[in-house]
């Protein structure tokens, strides 16, 4: 009877130290879908909806600061706009000064829904789940698994405004991250990775090709994790040249690497872009394979 009742006790406490794992130390992409739900809700972030934007620059301030290290806000004028980009330092347990490893994504929304079929639809604004919330989305699950587990290298986690304004009034796309890059001229990350419409229930990640053309090693290594971790969302093969935040850093020298669903989905820049085409697997997927990116990284 006493047997039994140590096997009991010992199975509750092997089943509570995994529960216990799961619940805590491990990427949810469950809880990264609650984050896309809660940036949807406050419509779209684009420069016309200063409120919407303000409660999502709080949400992600209020979820981050207590976790980074540092924490800084970066408000910026550019092409007669006025964007924030948000930087939040997590100091490796092992910092070395010649590795540091960006995480970006932008958090801004596109304002208008250019690719609907009809033309009275295409001055609505996008509400920007996949594109926009998704890769924020992963970026703050990814925030409180650091604050538990301190990872081995510093890790930056940058949230970019001002992204997806371009070809509209002829602006450029990554309007922030270029401001970044030009107004931190002392922040080179040895490498980094921007997440962009990382959430579709049939997440299609090729290799974007200025990743792969100027950032080969990283590309290599991050589809190499994908490989072994049998995340069906990497595609081994090739994509198409994506204009993205990645791309400023590029020319800065630094290797950046864009993960972005190619070919686009239907609803991309539509008013379709609703959180039910985001799936918590697909999170899960990119959440498992940049975990495993700043984790081995030795
Ligand atoms: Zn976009």
């Amino acid at each position: 009877m006493i047997r039994i009742f140590v096997f009991v006790i010992t199975l509750v406490l092997v089943a509570d130290c995994f529960s216990s794992q799961n619940d805590d130390s491990i990427f949810d992409g469950k809880k990264a879908l609650e984050h896309i739900k809660t940036q949807v809700s406050y419509g779209p972030r684009i420069p016309s909806h200063p409120t919407a934007k303000q409660h999502t620059l709080e949400f992600i301030e209020g979820e981050i600061s207590p976790l980074a290290t540092k924490i800084t806000s970066q408000d910026f004028s550019a092409y007669g706009l006025k964007g924030t980009n948000l930087w939040a330092t997590f100091v490796g347990k092992d910092a070395k000064p010649n590795r540091r490893l960006m995480i970006g994504a932008h958090w801004d929304t596109r304002p208008i829904s250019d690719q609907e079929a009809l033309k009275h639809n295409r001055d609505q604004p996008s509400s920007g789940a996949n594109d926009g919330a998704s890769g924020v989305a992963v970026m703050l699950e990814l925030a409180r698994v650091f604050a538990i587990s301190p990872p081995p290298i510093t890790v930056d986690l940058v949230f970019f405004d001002l992204e997806d304004m371009g070809n509209i009034n002829q602006l450029p796309f990554a309007i922030g991250a270029k401001e970044f890059v030009k107004r931190n001229p002392f922040y080179r990350p040895s490498e980094g990775v921007i997440l962009d419409m990382v959430c579709d229930k049939d997440l299609s990640l090729p290799k974007e090709l200025h990743s792969k053309r100027q950032a080969p090693e990283l590309t290599n290594r991050l589809w190499e994790i994908a490989r072994e971790q049998n995340a069906s969302a990497f595609l081994n093969i090739d994509g198409t040249f994506v204009m993205d935040d990645h791309v400023p850093f590029l020319e800065a020298g630094i290797p950046v690497v864009d993960l972005i669903h190619f070919p686009f989905p239907d609803y991309w820049h539509t008013t379709r872009d609703t959180v039910d085409k985001c799936s918590a697997d697909s999170l899960q997927q990119v959440g498992n394979v940049i975990s495993s990116l700043v984790y081995d990284n030795n």
